[in-house]
């Protein structure tokens, strides 16, 4: 009898899991479950193109429903898997079904933060960014003169103040640390953004941190801040980072540290689990790390699959990600983590720039702006496993090709 192989998740790593997994293999038995009541989707373009309906919900999805049928891949959606079993190797869903697994892969990603119902979040028009019934509430609230407080100053924030300040609303952005991107780029970086939201008329408070919202009816109509400040607002987005989902890993008594640890196989503690995604926390580069990106997603549910039909592959991932904002394209190679300095360099192009990211003189990551060029040869070297110096970096008189 052939393997019943069960995913716990139904987002971008699962799609890419079973479509690798039955590659590799023809006959095992593919199940994905599901909490949402759609076949798995893109996220990216939820508070962009698909927001601003120049997107269909047909087009957002990673593949449609017949090819799932053509490939004998069962989805079962809008249901929550309850319990895991390790020792029957069993599941059993919210609706009491009992299912056997042979293998199981979570990839269970992870959800928004929300900020407490004690401060007002569960106020009326509150709104978290994740999910496609977000994204349909964001969509209905994008109209001219309408003010929105967004509060978090991630690409979540940035990007959907991007999206509502083109479309004419009043926005006010509110990062409760020193900077925008603090947690993701450098100072130079935040300071460009910070530049080309506050050009397009979005007002940022950095450093400056939310104290409740107010609301009349249930519903929000202002937020006051920390430092006393009352924004008056129509509505309001929350893009405060996100949560892994390992509760249900935890449970099942795997070890969870910050997401589900998963070795260079991508197998958990339990030797027939696997973990891949925004839920999954793996070594790199010395450091348990969890990577928040489509990349990442798609690229460890790969592995995850080959190790399954037998191959021993190790999971080296190369990180990159992107973030459209306004006409500017942001695209990040390598991980920052640990820099100690910055090179800037223009680009070719008018309004084109890059953020060279250094460890002592060992080169890690590069942000480009409207840069395709730049970004591509950074990733090209560090994928290479080769360095640049930083005076290599910044001398314009260098072809950065000719280094790769
Ligand atoms: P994020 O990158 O963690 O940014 C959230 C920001 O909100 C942080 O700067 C955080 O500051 C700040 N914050 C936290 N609590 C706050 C509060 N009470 N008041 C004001 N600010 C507060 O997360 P995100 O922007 O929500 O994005 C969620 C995930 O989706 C991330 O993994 C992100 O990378 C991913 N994403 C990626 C893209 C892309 O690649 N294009 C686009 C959208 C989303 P502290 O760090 O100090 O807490």
């Amino acid at each position: 009898m052939s393997d019943s192989i069960i995913v716990i998740g139904a987002g971008q790593a699962a799609a890419s899991f079973a479509a690798r997994l039955r590659q590799n293999d023809r006959h095992c038995k593919i199940t994905l479950i599901g909490e949402e009541p759609h076949l798995p989707y893109q996220r990216p373009p939820l508070s962009k193109k698909y927001a601003t309906g120049d997107m269909s919900f047909d087009q957002l999805l990673l593949r449609p429903q017949d090819w799932y049928e053509q490939n004998q891949i069962s989805c079962i959606t809008d249901q929550r898997v309850s319990t895991v079993d390790t020792k029957t190797k069993n599941i059993t869903l919210a609706n009491g079904e009992v299912q056997h697994w042979d293998k199981l892969v979570f990839a269970t990603g992870s959800r928004a933060r929300s900020l407490p119902d004690a401060i007002g979040g569960n106020l009326e028009s509150v709104y978290l960014l994740r999910g496609l019934k977000d994204a349909d509430n964001f969509s209905d609230e994008l109209v001219e003169n309408r003010r929105v407080v967004i509060v978090g100053g991630g690409y979540i924030g940035l990007e959907a103040a991007a999206v509502c300040a083109s479309r004419g609303l009043k926005v006010t952005l509110v990062e409760a640390s020193e900077r925008i991107l603090q947690r993701v780029a450098c100072h130079e970086t935040s300071v460009w953004f910070r530049n080309l939201h506050t050009l397009n008329g979005v007002t940022i408070h950095e450093g400056v941190g939310l104290k409740k919202f107010e609301g009349e009816n249930g519903k929000v109509n202002a937020a006051i801040l920390s430092d006393g400040t009352r924004l008056e607002a129509d509505f309001v987005l929350v893009g405060i980072g996100i949560i892994p989902n390992a509760e249900l890993a935890i449970d099942a008594g795997l070890d969870v540290d910050g997401g589900i640890v998963a070795n260079e196989h991508c197998q958990t503690s339990h030797p027939d689990i696997y973990a891949a995604g925004d839920c999954a926390a793996f070594q790199y580069k010395g450091e348990l790390t969890r990577l928040e990106s489509v990349q990442n997603a798609i690229d460890q549910a790969e592995c995850a699959a080959d190790n399954i039909a037998g191959e021993a592959r190790f999971y080296h991932p190369y990180p990159w990600f992107w973030s459209d904002q306004y006409d500017v394209k942001l695209q990040i190679a390598g991980l920052n983590r640990g820099y100690d300095n910055i090179i800037t360099r223009t680009g070719d192009r008018e309004g084109s720039m890059a953020h060279f990211y250094f460890k002592g003189d060992q080169f890690i990551a590069v942000d480009a702006m409207n840069d395709p060029r730049t970004y591509m040869v950074g990733k090209k070297i560090l994928e290479a496993g080769k360095n640049i110096t930083p005076e290599q970096a910044s001398d314009k008189s260098i072809e950065l090709k000719s280094l790769m």
